[in-house]
């Protein structure tokens, strides 16, 4: 057992230290033979694994007999300088003596030695951190006594060594090396390949040998005294919550240092005594599809760790029932006896030792996404537990993995690079470097992967025709991975090792170069790129959400749809969608969308033939000639709205005013600069003259949002009015329409003012022009920290709030949100930063300045609605966040909606 490098202290001597009167609350709790001082709801005493054998062994689950001392004890222990508390040495006397009439067997007997492990058990599960010694009581005479019980010498001198390395280690802090040396030289010496082929006699001169190794790394005797490896053992156990491992764990995962571990001593069992022994892990139901059916495995005279280590093959856990029918029929009431005891799947340990069953631990069972959803609409449908339980067993992440593709977990894969997973799903296809290329081979019936620097704009067409895109720049909010996002593909971005080499059509990584056509397979979870066609199962719930599938033939399907129903009704946040099409609106009401919280019209123009037409108004040097280009988009913006609102109706709608990185739509390149001089008839030299004046060194924080709109006023105007005429079009068809005009990247009230004025000039305009009123509000999004911290003035002149969290995220960490892609995944690997900012939201930071935000603005006009439109809009961390700051809504991209109608409700249940 690796140690860590933690400072061990020695063992307290023998005698122990009184520091202060006998206290007065109970400092251990036995259990055995049915009756225990704890039971299940005492966890932060007893911890998990101490509280779950109480709990068992009252249920009357054949546990082995034992005690826990408690997380109390350890913590006085830790702050008394590694002294046991008064009263303890008594304490744990009396559970023993209870232990040995339970077990019949006696400590340090050498005629029936009861041995015991000793194992650490903290409030919350914290695997692996903290340590474990078995086989405590084994010393040179009761080796012999376990020998002649169990009738195999080799068996009890194996279980001896086993406790000197485990005692070596964890109590005396001898490396694992001074173990690994002298075992392996025996087998040099003797022939002998694996430790199963090593003899008695190999192993007494194995025993030799490690206790020799203990004295000359520790310069202390293993101790032959049962009483001073058990003291020893506990001392070690309480001081492995500091190992650093421990405490790393601990901050990683919010667990706060004072909870303490607790100790369990438990009476050794042994499932390697013979054939009548067995050793083994169940689950009372299919922690892969949620089936109800026992699903485990078991070995035949084997230990616990054998199982894991996979030397031998095991046996599936219906054919205990051959093997030792007794037992299987007890573990099979067992398993039903505390799945209805707990209301939840268990994973179960289980040891035979001589035909009889012991139970050794039970917990949650940890189970896939399928199984999730499954397994809390049957248990409701049981009776076993309530919609908001069932709610709350699932993962939102969980519910994600469900709607997207995914790689057949069987099927094998080569890794070529890793970037950061900014779209879910998984897709495979041949490697193409330009958009055009992309659809010249979804033209030919081909599934391709796009590969690019970064996209762009320019790049819209390839991107519909592909099936996914990796990109070597770029982070979560690049272009790339809110495209994918809205268009429900997978995609990696920010794969710094990519080396691309667009003109000779490769790209390199590390060793390996992929040629354009050859097929790679894009895993968007976890952000790996893999080598060739990778087989991936598709989503039945995206199947029939997008129609491909009748819901009656598509059972997920249905579990999904009855949980999100509960979801739904727990929920407080409303869950709208970003999108910018009417095909993209259909697929987020059909996911469940209640409105439209951003619709970024700068991405309208990004269809083909459209684009031109907006890069001559951004680029044009006069007003007449920028009017003059916004009056020809004008029709085609007009167009789209209405089309937008058909499809929403009554449900609001949140447009956006122009907001384009202008670095994202300038033409790039000669050929790109030629085909735009052709199409607009603007001189090439004009062109290249007006995109160098409007290039930006630091993009993103430039001409942009609405800095835009207050200098180039008609194009505001523009849009205000293909916005209201859209509505009043579809208004009378008689359709209820609900528009929210948006005003992006606002720093000052006095920009909100101007805009939010001329927006109303145009209504008013647009009203009288078609004698028709339709409701509408205009509001701005909160994208800088000036925004949050003066939100009261702005809140004066904004009837709504959408949180921008992209550009929030980006402006408060003073961190390019495009430019990361170098550096942000180290960041997150060191823990430098936890997670990454623009994934999950930042809630001291970037947080502080929401609730600030909701705070200051309400306060000035209570009526203001408030939303969040950032990519943070869908990962459930911080739809949790949006709900416990009190915000109205949150939006996403469609095939987000589902994960944030759970996380809402996760939200609500959860006590925020
Ligand atoms: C944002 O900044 O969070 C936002 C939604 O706007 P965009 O990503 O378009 O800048
Ligand atoms: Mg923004």
């Amino acid at each position: 057992m690796d140690c860590d490098g933690a400072t061990r202290l020695d063992p307290p001597a023998r005698g122990l230290v009184k520091i202060k009167e006998e206290s007065m609350t109970q400092q251990v709790y036995f259990f055995g033979a049915g009756k225990a001082d704890g039971d299940g709801s005492q966890k932060s005493l007893l911890g998990g694994k101490g509280a779950g054998l109480a709990e068992m062994t009252r249920l009357g689950v054949p546990v082995p007999a034992g005690f826990t001392i408690t997380t109390d004890v350890c913590m006085e222990y830790l702050r008394g300088g590694n002294r046991y508390p008064a009263g303890l040495e008594r304490a744990v006397d009396r559970a023993l003596t209870q232990v040995e009439q339970v077990m019949g067997k006696r400590f340090g007997d050498p005629a029936a030695p009861l041995l015991v492990s000793v194992r650490s058990g903290g409030r919350a599960s914290m695997p692996g951190m903290m340590d474990t010694v078995l086989n405590i009581g084994l010393n040179q005479d009761t080796v012999s006594g376990l020998a002649k019980l169990a009738d195999d010498e080799r068996f009890a001198l194996d279980c001896y060594r086993r406790l000197i390395q485990m005692y070596g280690e964890v109590v005396l802090g001898v490396p694992k090396e001074a173990f690994d040396e002298p075992l392996e030289a025996i087998k040099r010496e003797r022939g002998r390949r694996v430790d199963t082929e090593l003899t008695a006699s190999d192993w007494s001169n194995v025993v030799e040998r490690f206790l020799d190794a203990t004295q000359r790394h520790s310069g202390k005797r293993f101790p032959q005294d049962p009483r001073q490896q058990l003291w020893g053992a506990i001392g070690a156990v309480f001081n492995s919550w500091y190992t650093p491992r421990a405490i790393t764990y601990r901050r990683l995962n919010r667990l706060p240092d004072d909870w303490g571990t607790a100790v369990n001593v438990v009476a050794m069992v042994f499932g390697n005594l013979g054939s009548t022994s067995a050793t083994g892990v169940v689950f009372t139901r299919d922690p892969g599809s949620g089936e109800r059916k026992l699903f485990g495995d078991f070995l035949v005279n084997a230990q616990g760790e054998d199982v894991v280590a996979g030397i031998r093959n095991t046996q599936p856990i219906e054919q205990l029932a051959e093997v030792l029918p007794a037992a299987y029929r007890e573990l099979e009431q067992v398993c039903h006896k505390l799945e209805q005891h707990y209301r939840d799947v268990q994973d179960i340990e289980f040891t035979v030792e001589n035909e009889k069953l012991w139970v050794l631990q039970t917990r949650a069972a940890k189970r896939g996404a399928l199984a999730a959803i499954r397994l809390a609409v049957d248990m409701v449908d049981e009776k076993l537990i309530d919609h908001k339980t069932a709610v709350l067993r699932v993962n939102p992440h969980q519910l994600g993995q469900l709607l997207h593709p995914i790689l057949d977990p069987k099927a094998e894969i080569q890794e070529l690079a890793r970037g950061l997973g900014v779209s879910a799903g998984a897709a495979s296809g041949e490697v193409v470097f330009t958009a055009d290329a992309a659809v010249a081979a979804r033209a030919a019936g081909r599934k391709v992967i796009l590969v690019r620097h970064e996209t762009s704009p320019d790049d819209i067409h390839g991107m519909d025709a592909s099936q996914a895109f990796l990109t070597a720049r770029g982070g979560s909010t690049s272009h790339a991975a809110i495209v994918a996002r809205a268009m429900g593909k997978c995609c990696v971005a920010g794969c710094e090792v990519l080396e691309i080499d667009e003109r000779a059509g490769v790209f390199r990584a590390g060793t390996h170069t992929v040629r354009a056509g050859e097929v790679i397979t894009l895993d968007g979870s976890s952000g790996r790129v893999l080598l060739g066609a990778v087989p991936t199962l598709d989503s039945e719930i995206a199947r029939v959400v997008r129609g491909e599938l009748p819901a009656e033939k598509a059972p997920v399907y249905q579990l999904y749809h009855r949980l999100l129903g509960w979801a739904d009704q727990a929920r407080r946040l409303k869950v709208r969608a970003n999108g910018d099409t009417p095909q993209d609106m259909r697929m987020a009401v059909a996911f469940g969308a209640e409105g439209v919280g951003l619709c970024r019209t700068e991405h309208m123009f990004f269809q083909e033939g459209r684009i031109e037409r907006f890069r001559a108004m951004i680029l044009a040097d006069s007003q007449e000639e920028r009017r003059r280009a916004a009056d020809q988009i004008e029709p085609f913006q007009r167009e789209d709205f209405a089309a937008i609102f058909r499809v929403m109706g009554a449900r609001p709608v949140t447009i956006r005013t122009l907001d384009p990185p202008l670095h994202e739509f300038l033409p790039h390149g000669d050929e790109e600069i030629a085909e735009l001089a052709r199409s607009s008839g603007v001189s090439e030299a004009r062109i290249r003259a007006r995109s160098e004046l409007l290039r930006e060194a630091n993009p993103m924080l430039g001409h942009r949002g609405c800095r835009l709109g207050i200098t180039y006023p008609e194009i505001t105007a523009m849009q205000a009015r293909a916005i209201f005429r859209a509505a009043c079009e579809v208004a009378a068809e008689g359709i209820e329409v609900q528009p929210e005009v948006m005003i992006p990247l606002v720093t000052h009230v006095n920009e909100l003012k101007l805009q939010a004025e001329l927006v109303r000039n145009i209504a008013e305009e647009v009203f009288r022009e078609t004698g028709r009123q339709v409701p509408y509000t205009v509001g701005t999004m909160i994208e800088t920290p000036r925004a949050a911290l003066t939100a009261k003035e702005i809140a004066s002149a904004a009837e709504f709030f959408s949180f921008g969290t992209n550009d929030l995220t980006q402006t408060t960490f003073g961190l390019s949100r495009d430019d990361g892609g170098g550096f942000l995944p180290h960041y997150i690997e060191q823990k430098i930063y936890p997670w990454d900012p623009f994934a999950t939201i930042d809630p001291i930071g970037v947080g502080r300045l929401v609730e600030l935000a909701v705070a200051e603005g309400r306060e000035s006009n209570p009526k203001l609605k408030i939303g969040i439109c950032g990519e943070h809009g869908g990962d459930p961390d911080s739809v949790v966040f949006c709900h416990r700051a009190g915000l109205d809504y949150v939006s996403c991209s469609p095939y987000r909606v589902p994960v944030a109608r759970l996380a809402a409700a996760h939200g609500a249940l959860s006590g925020g």
